[in-house]
């Protein structure tokens, strides 16, 4: 599927402030300039598909997409990777470890054959994708599988072969570091230091202990000129990178372990190979904890995504709870932190779809431009959030103009605000006054009766026999709201 996202130019009617970014490469927001006006080249570090993304993992892309829909709410189109990583990635990010997905045969009892990885990468790229529409997550322009861009992996080793780059071994083709004196720019790594501090090197023949794999010698994967085996994981999303959107990419993004090795790796192969600069905005996300503990199997910790649909939690309340971060401060995860989530979503689109309103509100400018703004200051979702409240709140606004900027805004926040209001309505139980059958509205209003009259028993009695007909009342100063339990 090939889809660029383009967002019909609406004409604004106020100068909003440029967007600006942080680039982990200089460590300062810079304002955005594409490379192209035509579109934007991004690209996002992707899954390694040996088992099931965590809550963790998907902060990035739901980070990666808050930034794509910011974009295009800037009225640019972009065009966007991300890669799905089907063998090569060992347990460490340096060349140490086992293979993951030779983690992900030997778990699920499969035999150790190129065709057996496949089949396990399909089932959980199957999953994989299936939680990113469920958070609502924008398809990227492509999905580039590993193993299906193995000769122009091995072309790009055997670039930077033919240019000096490169040492061979007997288990491997090495990138050579001290050819590329600013390795370890991004994140501003100390090689001296690695060097000193470097364990026991498991690998003599390696010249200096940061330089990393290109090339794997192996029983299993594909001929190449230096023997059987795979490219190494950094070459993947390079030489990758280059076939989907070109030698020079405006905004690459991952996690904020990607910074010291796997970015460096990407960095030195692409500029060693093309002598250009290779990405122009470098942009990392802070990392979840649950329970103030990294997210790890070895942790006993380690929660996917379906976990908390199992648990009776719509996935975009995730979506919503990340979002009241910034994407470069960590957060830590706990379910009553998602409880507080949930209940803030369900009243902004108890707000949006609960009356059958007209749609034929308009946006309330100085809301947008607030807005606007806020996103356009590196993505600050917070502040965002915080302006969608009090725009929802404030009453001197009609409340179709409320709706109607709550969805403009939804646009960046990807909330679902833009759902068909049938589906949504009854996703979250929300029902119009014209559809609560009459038996329960006469409890309702008995209820009511009984509560003006501060007879609270009587009142919870009647709390209690409308929750058994299978519907929750809230009280708002506007009368008491009724949803379907
Ligand atoms: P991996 O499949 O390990 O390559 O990770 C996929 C993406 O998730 C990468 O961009 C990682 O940096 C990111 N990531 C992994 N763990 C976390 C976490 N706990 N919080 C945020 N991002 C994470
Ligand atoms: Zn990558």
């Amino acid at each position: 599927m090939f889809s660029l996202f383009r967002f019909g130019k609406k004409k604004r009617v106020y100068d909003a402030r440029p967007l600006s970014l942080y680039d982990t490469l200089s460590t300062q927001k810079k304002v955005f300039a594409p490379l192209s006006q035509k579109q934007v080249t991004l690209y996002t570090c992707g899954p390694t598909v040996y088992d099931y993304a965590t809550i963790g993992n998907f902060r990035s892309y739901v980070f990666a997409d808050t930034l794509k829909r910011t974009l295009v709410y800037n009225d640019y189109t972009v065009n966007h990777t991300i890669n799905l990583t089907d063998f090569g990635h060992l347990t460490s990010d340096a060349d140490e470890g086992e293979d993951k997905m030779m983690k992900g045969l030997k778990r699920e009892g499969r035999p150790v054959t190129l065709t057996a990885m496949r089949e396990l990468a399909d089932g959980y790229i199957e999953a994989f994708q299936h939680d990113m529409d469920s958070l609502n997550i924008l398809p990227p322009t492509q999905y580039t599988r590993a193993s299906d861009f193995v000769r122009e992996q091995i072309a790009l080793i055997k670039t930077l072969e033919d240019k000096g780059y490169t040492y061979e071994t007997s288990d491997g083709v090495y990138f050579d570091v001290s050819k590329f004196p600013t390795y370890g720019k991004l994140g501003k790594i100390n090689l001296d230091t690695l060097k000193d501090g470097a364990r026991v090197e498991i690998n003599p023949e390696k010249k200096h202990p940061a330089d990393f794999a290109l090339w794997k010698k192996g029983l299993l994967g594909w001929d190449s000129a230096w023997g059987k085996g795979f490219p190494g994981w950094h070459i993947e999303c390079t030489a990758m990178a280059f076939a989907s959107l070109g030698k020079q990419v405006d905004i690459h993004t991952g996690g904020i372990d990607h910074i010291a090795t796997h970015h460096n790796g990407e960095i030195a192969q692409a500029e060693a190979a093309t002598k250009k600069t290779y990405v122009q905005t470098w942009m990392h996300n802070a990392f979840i904890t649950v329970e103030d503990r990294r997210i790890g199997k070895s942790e006993g910790n380690a929660i996917i995504l379906r976990q908390l649909k199992d648990r009776g939690y719509q996935q975009s309340t995730y979506r919503y709870w990340l979002l009241t971060g910034h994407y470069r401060s960590p957060m830590n995860f706990t379910f009553e932190a998602l409880d507080g989530a949930k209940q803030a979503l369900f009243k902004i689109k108890r707000f949006v779809f609960e009356d059958t309103v007209s749609t034929d509100g308009h946006v309330v400018v100085p809301y947008q431009k607030r807005f606007h703004e806020a996103v356009n200051d590196d993505l600050d979702t917070p502040k965002a959030i915080a302006i969608l409240w009090e725009l929802l709140k404030d009453e001197s606004l009609p409340k179709e103009d409320r709706i109607a900027t709550l969805k403009d805004m939804d646009r960046v926040l990807g909330l679902g605000l833009n759902e068909a209001r049938d589906t949504a309505a009854r996703e979250l139980g929300i029902i119009s006054p014209e559809d609560v059958p009459e038996e329960v509205q006469k409890l309702i209003d008995e209820r009511e009766a009984a509560r003006v009259a501060r007879n609270w028993e009587q009142a919870d009695l009647l709390r209690e026999a409308i929750n058994l007909k299978g519907y929750t009342l809230e009280d708002t100063p506007n009368g008491p709201k009724v949803s379907k339990s």
